[in-house]
């Protein structure tokens, strides 16, 4: 399948329902290891993202994720909105002018994403952030795309890697963050940012297949 400028509005959407859904787990994650604030940062954002994407409906790719992005770093706050934003940049970068994404395309999306958070955060795998979930989702699509799997495969595998990560950064100490505060206190507490990341894989995962 390939995916259109309507899949994307369609997992935005959905996205925005998961993060309204798993809003109060989310933030119960972020007291533990942070200030509280990221599942109230994330709803406030994607609730504020499905309202600008209804209200003027971009003509591509490009434009959805450049929208969602100007919106979350405007709404969000905290470390994470800033991140986000920068993930939807860069992966929006990656559309060029193509109406329709196949496989390849995906992939690319997200792998640029992630690089474009890395940029910005300046966090490694194993700093106990949502990098621990996006890298081993990345990771795991690439291979699923050069084994020739179709996209729901690529996403399904992705998603999959995406909740092993958050489980180990159960084990990792915190180096980046209001959760690096804590040093070893962190040790024994999921990544809240991860388990974001996840839910963002996991709704691709769900929405983008025949
Ligand atoms: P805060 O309240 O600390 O400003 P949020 O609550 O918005 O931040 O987001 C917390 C999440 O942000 C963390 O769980 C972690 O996954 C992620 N995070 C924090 N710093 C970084 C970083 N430098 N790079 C990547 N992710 C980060
Ligand atoms: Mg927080």
């Amino acid at each position: 399948m390939t995916v259109t400028t309507q899949d994307v509005l369609r997992w935005l959407e959905v996205s925005q329902q998961v993060f309204a859904e798993h809003q109060q787990q989310l933030t119960e994650m972020d007291q533990a290891v942070g200030d509280g604030d990221l599942g109230i940062s994330l709803d406030r954002g994607f609730t504020a993202v499905r309202a600008e994407l209804s209200a003027n409906p971009p003509a591509d790719p490009r434009s959805v994720f450049q929208n969602v992005a100007t919106v979350l770093i405007k709404t969000m706050g905290g470390s994470s909105g800033p991140l986000l934003g920068t993930f939807f940049l860069r992966a929006g970068a990656t559309c060029a002018d193509k109406s329709e994404l196949e496989p390849a395309d995906v992939v690319a999306l997200f792998q640029a994403g992630v690089e474009g958070l890395q940029d910005r955060g300046k966090a490694a795998l194993g700093d106990k952030t949502m990098l621990d979930a996006f890298i081993p989702a990345v990771d795991a699509m690439r291979s699923a795309l050069e084994a020739g799997s179709s996209l729901a495969d690529i996403l399904d595998r992705g998603a999959a890697a995406a909740e092993s990560g958050v489980q180990a950064t159960v084990a990792m100490q915190a180096r980046k963050g209001r959760a690096s505060y804590l040093g070893e206190r962190s040790v024994g507490h999921a990544d809240p940012g991860a388990a974001a990341a996840h839910l963002l894989v996991q709704a691709a995962a769900d929405v983008w297949r025949p």
